[in-house]
């Protein structure tokens, strides 16, 4: 049972206002609540604090010298996962909205923090505390922007909730976990989502438009492991647009200068992750940290068919190669892109190999954002694993 202890409170900042973490800011939710007063510790972008974190959620913090551990984090177990029959509308196939359904429905929670759009805007991110498994379902499939899931933590404790389930990415969930011992509850269970170049709701729509054929029939969209973007537009058709094709010049201030900053790319510090990097094509990829981790998976395995993690192919080439081409900006005209992705698709990284590629050409792309434009920042910001990735690489000046 977690310890409860009597908590500080402190005016919750105004909507729109400029926040601890100024430009770096998640917009994770916690200074839209009481807990602001925390914000010094929890806030991801104001105090990096991984490994101790690791070793209070998990009971130790990631073996450096274990390769599984340096990259994916602490981890008991990971496998490739689908759901046998897929749930309609899910970003993949609705294991992370499955798992809530079951936690509910058995008792295990009381409720689930998720995030639902509004009704004008299917990307606008909206919190909730799901209290029914069709609320659950309302909140699947991703909401490519920042969401402010920690927002509805007064709720938690005001709703006198003492068993919940938060559904959230990395930088989320370090604030949570930061929070965790004072929100009053008995248990509290935590499924993550890795997550990687975020954006606000108008950097979005420039995604969108410099991007897509249709963007105002977008409903969905993914960075695939066949180096393509992949959108789903709302008369159910697919288009297909290579990485190697996209305008790197027009969407290099898109991102959101948080996600430019975070080394929290497989959310180090959930019970459990569902992603989909480590995985073959179509299938998802699980990683259980703790055993609230496998407890959760439990209640799920019974639709669920599983294979064990393969890896295949070498990365380092093209993550060096792919550093000066983010840095110059380079887009290839179509036609060579649609190339390059046919002939990267047949010999590049597979499963494990393929998370790594995208871990590395992130963390070095996001030192060197750090470096330049935070680098009074760099030396305790960047947690210890992630310096000894980006080491494997020549990085610019
Ligand atoms: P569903 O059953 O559809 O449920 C999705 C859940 O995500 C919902 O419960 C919802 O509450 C929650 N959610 C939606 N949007 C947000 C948000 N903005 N913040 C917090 N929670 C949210 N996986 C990878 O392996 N590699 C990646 O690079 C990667 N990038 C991601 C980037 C973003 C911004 C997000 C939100 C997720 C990313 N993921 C990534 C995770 C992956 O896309 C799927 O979300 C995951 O595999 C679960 O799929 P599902 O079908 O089981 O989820
Ligand atoms: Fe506050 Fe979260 Fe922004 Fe940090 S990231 S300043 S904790 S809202």
């Amino acid at each position: 049972m977690t310890s409860v202890l009597p908590h500080q409170k402190a005016k919750a900042l105004k909507p729109g206002s400029r926040r601890p973490a100024k430009e770096l800011c998640s917009e994770c939710g916690l200074c839209d609540t009481y807990y602001v007063h925390y914000v010094k510790e929890a806030c991801a972008f104001i105090h990096q604090q991984v490994a101790e974190l690791e070793e209070q959620a998990h009971g130790r913090s990631r073996n450096l010298e274990n390769p599984d551990d340096l990259y994916f984090g602490v981890n008991q177990k990971m496998m490739a996962a689908r759901k046998t029959q897929p749930i309609e509308g899910a970003q993949w196939t609705g294991i992370v909205s499955s798992i809530a359904i079951e936690m509910l429905t058995s008792g295990k929670v009381e409720g689930v923090v998720c995030v639902q759009n509004t009704a004008e805007d299917r990307f606008q991110p909206m919190p909730v505390i799901a209290r029914t498994p069709e609320e659950i379902l309302a909140a699947r499939v991703n909401k490519p922007t920042l969401s402010p899931n920690l927002s509805i933590l007064e709720q938690v404790e005001q709703s006198g909730m003492k068993r919940l389930l938060v559904i959230g990415v990395g930088c989320q969930i370090q604030a949570l976990r930061a929070v965790e011992q004072k929100l009053g509850l008995e248990k509290l269970y935590v499924l993550g989502t890795p997550c990687v170049d975020n954006v606000t709701r108008a950097g979005l729509q420039k995604f969108l438009e410099t991007t897509s054929k249709s963007p105002d029939t977008v409903v969905h969209y993914e960075f695939m492991q066949d180096f393509q973007v992949h959108f789903k537009h709302q008369d159910g058709s697919e288009e297909k647009v290579p990485f190697f094709g996209l305008n790197t010049k027009e969407l290099k201030d898109v991102f959101a200068p948080s996600c430019l900053s975070c080394f929290d790319y497989v959310n180090s510090l959930a019970d459990l992750v569902v992603g989909y990097m480590g995985a073959p094509f179509g299938w998802q990829w699980i990683v259980v940290r703790n055993d609230r981790g496998q407890e959760m998976l439990d209640m799920a395995m019974s639709q669920l068919e599983t294979q064990p993690v393969m890896s295949k192919g070498d990365r380092k080439n093209a993550v060096q190669q792919s550093i000066p081409a983010y840095e110059k900006g380079v887009t290839l005209p179509m036609w060579a892109a649609k190339l390059m992705g046919v002939v990267i698709e047949k010999v590049g990284p597979k499963g494990l190999e393929y998370a790594r590629f995208s871990i590395d050409s992130h963390f070095t792309r996001n030192y060197l954002y750090v470096k330049r434009h935070h680098p009074e920042k760099l030396e305790d910001h960047v947690p210890e694993y992630a310096k000894r990735i980006v080491s494997q690489y020549r990085l610019p000046e």
